[in-house]
């Protein structure tokens, strides 16, 4: 079976059952941030020390410095708890519009028109 473009973006990080379990039930809390998503995770007692930022690219997860991620097969939850709170994807993805709107913005009054 292919997968189309317009699959849901889950279905493009393969992640494991394992880690699709884990993204569901841990309790992640999600901040926007100028690179992406800051993911935490409050089941920690120190979620502080278990933060991490998952970046976005071409409107999906594409990756989280976590050891998971690195070494194992398809996404680490990180990724995928974004990937699955499609109202936190959607709002990580219309800020990274936004902010290329103001880069292109920026990049028009750098270069003014010689005079
Ligand atoms: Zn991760």
């Amino acid at each position: 079976m292919s997968i189309s473009p317009s699959a849901h973006p889950i279905e493009r990080l393969e992640p494991t059952q394992r880690t699709l379990r884990r993204a569901q039930y841990e309790a992640f809390e999600f901040e926007l941030v100028a690179q992406g998503v800051l993911v935490r995770n409050a089941s920690h007692a120190n979620p502080e020390d278990h933060e991490y930022l998952v970046t976005i690219e071409d409107g999906l997860p594409h990756s989280c410095p976590c050891p998971a991620d690195k070494h194992h097969q398809g996404a680490c939850k990180h990724r995928v708890a974004v990937a699955i709170r499609t109202s936190v994807l959607e709002a990580a993805r219309n800020a990274q519009r936004i902010r290329e709107l103001e880069v292109c913005g920026l990049q028009a009054t750098a270069n003014p028109p010689a005079p």
